[in-house]
């Protein structure tokens, strides 16, 4: 089976958040089942410094008034279809907006040439190749589907995965006439979304499955609360929709050879995350104690409820756990967690800033991992922190409550708990789950089992792989 994957974002060329570690992963997951993928991603200076040019397989002597080809390519291990329209994406910048984080203004453009080139690939613009499965990611590769669907390739298979319903690509009504679909797409059942033009929700409304990326979050976007906006059309398409929680690439996050460690461990040496808990300390100010180490390794933005966490902190500090923080983002929140630090100098510690390094220490040196997110469609630090014996304590939403099995009563007598859950978005719920996983740490051997039973937990793509190589396989037996 071949697919085709539409892409804005493919790791370990060009990444701005998990939707990369996805269509980075995935394709070399579904290798092992038999499936090759090649994917579609934007000729952006990041992937062209990292691919060799090769002759075009396709050209367009004008898309959207440039001169375009597709070429072929590998990189990392996959096969790589890469649009190169300079006019669209050789910038100085990030995929989707300058230096300084501004949109760049023509992105409606930019993402509906690339999807455009999708639906093409798939009628079959490359001789010799016909895709037998679409799988588009995000509102960038959603307006594929539309163009399939009312273009040649309307009965090839296809999939949309939305990795964050809050990014849509809503533009307004005046750019209809430049992407070229026909007059009837402009409808209430095609592009047309509150009196413009919405590439997300159209992909939704074409695609036919849709996947999201755990299965509590595909439950909640059907609700007006973690809908925004689409949930009744989601909800009308409930049939199709599916959660399949992300996985995590097991051989970089492996505590018994990672060399960001000070010392590398496994389950059955837990007693050597000392050594990466002392350089923890030391590297966030901490003092040495036997008092439970926590830490947040987060975009410091409101999904991440980090406000949440700040309103509580001077309560989590009196209950003598110490805290260290890594994280960039909103001004004010970077603002009170530095406040907090200074505060409490000894037992908080902030690092503003991204450190792919640090973040890596910290899930090996700290006892558990804070995340009080107020929407969280799958998230990776959890998967991580299981992995880590870093124990994540979560606010209970998306995929961190698929992933998390919380430690009550039940669950502790058992053996089977790996973490602690709470309510979103409350204050008194993250203190009190935190004053149980500070019960539970004080029973070092009740600590230990939850650590290795999170480290036991199958966080890795081949599960989630398989799920969708028979979401496929059921698409195109439909097909037939
Ligand atoms: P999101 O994609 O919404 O930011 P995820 O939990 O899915 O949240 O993925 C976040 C990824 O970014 C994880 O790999 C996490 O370790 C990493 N990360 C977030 N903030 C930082 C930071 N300041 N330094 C290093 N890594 C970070």
């Amino acid at each position: 089976m071949q697919v085709l994957a539409v892409t804005p974002e493919i790791f370990p060329l060009i990444k701005t958040g998990g939707l990369a570690d996805v269509t980075g992963a995935l394709p070399i997951a579904l290798a092992k089942q038999g499936i090759s993928t090649r994917s579609l991603v934007p000729g952006y200076p990041a992937v062209m410094r990292a691919v060799k040019k090769s002759a075009p397989l396709h050209s367009y002597p004008t898309l959207h008034s440039g001169e375009a080809t597709v070429f072929e390519a590998t990189a990392a291990g996959l096969d790589l279809l890469v649009l190169d329209a300079p006019h669209l994406f050789d910038r100085v910048g990030g995929p989707y907006g300058d230096t300084t984080g501004v949109d760049w203004p023509d992105n409606w453009r930019r993402f509906a040439a690339l999807s455009y080139v999708g639906a093409d690939i798939a009628a079959g613009a490359i001789s010799g190749y016909r895709p037998d499965v679409v799988h588009t990611h995000d509102w960038q590769a959603a307006l594929t589907l539309a163009y399939m669907r009312y273009g040649e390739a309307h009965d090839t298979p296809s999939v949309i995965t939305v990795h964050n319903l809050a990014f849509q690509g809503r533009f307004g009504a005046g750019i209809f006439g430049e992407l070229g679909l026909p007059a009837t797409a402009m409808s209430l059942d095609g592009v047309e979304y509150y009196g413009g033009v919405g590439y997300l929700k159209a992909g939704l409304q074409s695609a036919w499955a849709i996947t999201t990326v755990s299965p509590t979050y595909a439950a909640e976007i059907r609700t007006p609360e973690f809908g925004m906006g689409l949930d009744g059309l989601i909800s009308m398409r409930a049939a199709d929709l599916k959660g399949i929680v992300n996985g995590i690439d097991v051989d970089i996050w492996d505590p018994s050879k990672d060399d960001h460690l000070k010392v590398g461990y496994s389950a059955k040496t837990l007693k050597s995350r000392a050594a990466n808990r002392t350089a923890v300390e030391e590297r966030f100010g901490l003092v040495h104690d036997d008092s439970p180490l926590f830490c947040v390794i987060s975009r410091l933005t409101w999904q991440k409820g980090l406000d949440v966490l700040v309103g509580v902190l001077d309560e989590l500090v009196g209950l003598g756990v110490r805290l260290a923080v890594l994280g960039s983002g909103d001004a004010a929140l970077e603002g009170a967690l530095l406040a907090a630090a200074a505060r409490h100098s000894g037992r908080v510690g902030t690092v503003i800033g991204y450190d792919e390094g640090l973040s890596h220490l910290m899930q090996a040196g700290c006892d558990a991992i804070l995340i009080p997110s107020r929407f969280e469609p799958c998230g990776l630090t959890q998967l991580y922190g299981l992995r880590y014996g870093c124990v994540p304590i979560v606010a209970r939403t998306g995929g961190l409550a698929d992933t998390v099995i919380d430690a009550n009563e039940a669950a502790l007598a058992a053996g089977v708990a790996t973490g602690f859950q709470f309510d979103a978005e409350s204050g008194a719920a993250l203190v009190h789950a935190v004053k149980r996983a500070i019960e539970v740490y004080a029973d070092k051997p009740a600590w230990a089992i939850m650590q290795k039973q999170g480290m036991k937990a199958d966080v890795s793509w081949d599960r989630s792989a398989a799920k969708y190589a028979d979401l496929y396989r059921s698409l195109v037996a439909r097909k037939t």
